[in-house]
């Protein structure tokens, strides 16, 4: 049977092309590539979906997540950087922070936003290897209003649509930017679905690495649960600082797992993110679809097979509710597009 979910679509994704990341102060090559949505877009495709074009949306929705400051520097950053002249001198041709305020150095003073722009970098990132080029903030950009024409979608009544966006989002905290993430897509959507009358909003996470991103955006909150399936950072995986199982609370849930998990014990970690959310009552999902869980993708020690994608589409699309999917991780060009159509089958078939 064919795809029916809407699959919605922004080109400028390909303007954002990293071709390294610097880690641990060397550049490895870069995995977070254009190629990757347009594998996921030509499986989706095969497989019937219809492809919607994104819609450009007003900043708003990025504000009501988002702190003005990040959102002007990253609009601003590449063009500043490269009229300074980093490009030429020294030779770095994306803007790369150096120095982070870490509560070490700042010792309880308010962060100031230095007058140096490659200090400034660091006021508004976490890491290194996530630096802005020519086309990020575009393809950024493009990528929330993908998840937003989504949101739009189903606001319109129909039961869920697929945002095939990157960047990916989910690493992306109220102010800075980090692990390959700009925009927090997820957030910005469920934000939007709040502001247009759902009461109450979960975000599932299934990426292999933790939403710290939509945790702490909506800390404060207990109208967006957020639920994260992921490995443990415990066993040293990004994003080392936040993800562990003791943040749980109320309307949050890290449900954990350690290295080599395959899909017996993932699939018990998402029944837990989905008895969440029930028990909030949400009236409407967002899900953050990485497919980086999978056995073949090096980014995660998880074991997860295409099967197992498809039975958690199973069981996220038996809540029942208006949901919005959008991509996340994945990084195995020869299978991301695969698994991502497993997961989307299955939850056609929950849902029904
Ligand atoms: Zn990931």
């Amino acid at each position: 049977m064919a795809l029916s979910i809407p699959v919605t679509w922004s080109d400028a994704h390909r303007l954002h092309d990293p071709e390294s990341a610097v880690w641990v102060g060397v550049p490895i090559p870069g995995d977070e590539l254009p190629a990757r949505a347009d594998a996921i877009r030509a499986a989706l495709e095969e497989a019937g979906a219809p492809v919607v074009p994104a819609e450009p949306h007003p900043d708003d929705a990025l504000l009501a997540v988002h702190e003005a400051g990040l959102v002007e520097f990253l609009r601003g950053a590449w063009r500043d950087w490269d009229a300074a002249g980093f490009p030429a001198d020294p030779g770095q041709g994306d803007v790369t922070g150096y120095i982070f305020p870490t509560p070490g150095l700042l010792a309880g003073y308010e962060p100031r936003v230095p007058a140096s722009l490659a200090a400034r970098t660091g006021a508004w990132s976490y890491d290194t290897m996530t630096a802005v080029g020519p086309g990020t903030w575009e393809a950024a950009r493009g990528a929330v209003d993908a998840a937003l024409t989504a949101a739009d979608i189903v606001l319109d009544g129909t039961r869920a649509a697929y945002a095939c966006c990157r960047p990916p989002g989910h690493h992306v905290t109220r102010s800075a930017f980090g692990g390959s993430c700009y925009l927090n897509n997820t957030a910005i959507a469920a934000q939007y679905l709040r502001d247009r009358g759902f009461a109450r909003v979960s975000i599932l996470d299934v990426d292999a690495h933790h939403g710290n991103g939509a945790q702490t955006i909506f800390r404060e909150r207990d109208d967006v649960l957020t639920g994260s399936v992921h490995v443990d950072p415990a066993y040293g995986w990004f994003p080392h600082f936040l993800g562990f199982a003791e943040e749980s609370g109320e309307t949050n849930l890290n449900a954990t797992l350690s290295p080599g998990s395959g899909d017996e014990a993932w699939l018990a970690a998402v029944d837990r993110l989905v008895a969440a959310a029930r028990r909030h009552e949400s009236e409407a999902l967002v899900v953050a679809l990485g497919v980086d869980a999978a056995s073949a993708d090096p980014n995660s020690p998880l074991e997860v097979t295409g099967a197992g994608y498809r039975e958690a589409g199973r069981r996220l699309g038996g809540l029942g509710l208006p949901t919005v999917l959008a991509q996340e991780g994945g990084y195995v060009l020869e299978t991301v597009g695969s698994l991502v159509l497993e997961a989307l089958q299955g939850f056609e078939e929950g849902a029904s």
